[in-house]
């Protein structure tokens, strides 16, 4: 089963949760063990799981990201963006998570995000659920 999602993220640089959206893909799946795979059709966007308890845990990861990958370095990329190029590699471009008994299997403290490297913007991600 095939899903796309629509995500309209707020800040130039955001991890937006998306794991109500993927829970929810799942449970519409009807799968109750396989694979969840999600998958972000952009260049300067990304997936990653990290931290659901702290907020402050994303505004670190933020934060020193854009220490790490500076906004401006005389990049040549003329569209001017190429941090978020840089930042979106880094972090890749899919997430696979196991399904167990009609939910991802998550640690307590682990959620997805969407990683918006060049925001605000409207964007999407896919969700390929299998079954097996
Ligand atoms: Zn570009």
């Amino acid at each position: 089963m095939f899903y796309e999602h629509q995500v309209q993220t707020n800040k130039r640089v955001e991890l937006y949760n998306i794991t109500t959206q993927v829970k929810s893909t799942i449970k519409d799946s009807g799968v109750k063990e396989g694979i969840c795979h999600i998958f972000v059709p952009h260049t300067t966007a990304a997936v990653t799981i990290n931290e659901n308890a702290d907020p402050a845990v994303k505004g670190d990861i933020t934060n020193e990201m854009n220490k790490v990958i500076p906004f401006s370095d005389n990049y040549q990329h003329a569209e001017g963006n190429s941090a978020a190029h840089i930042k979106a590699s880094l972090f890749g471009f899919s997430e696979t998570v196991i399904i167990k008994n009609g939910n991802p299997v998550l640690g307590t403290w682990q959620d997805i995000y969407f990683a918006e490297f060049d925001g605000p913007r409207r964007r999407r991600f896919v969700v390929k659920v299998i079954e097996g």
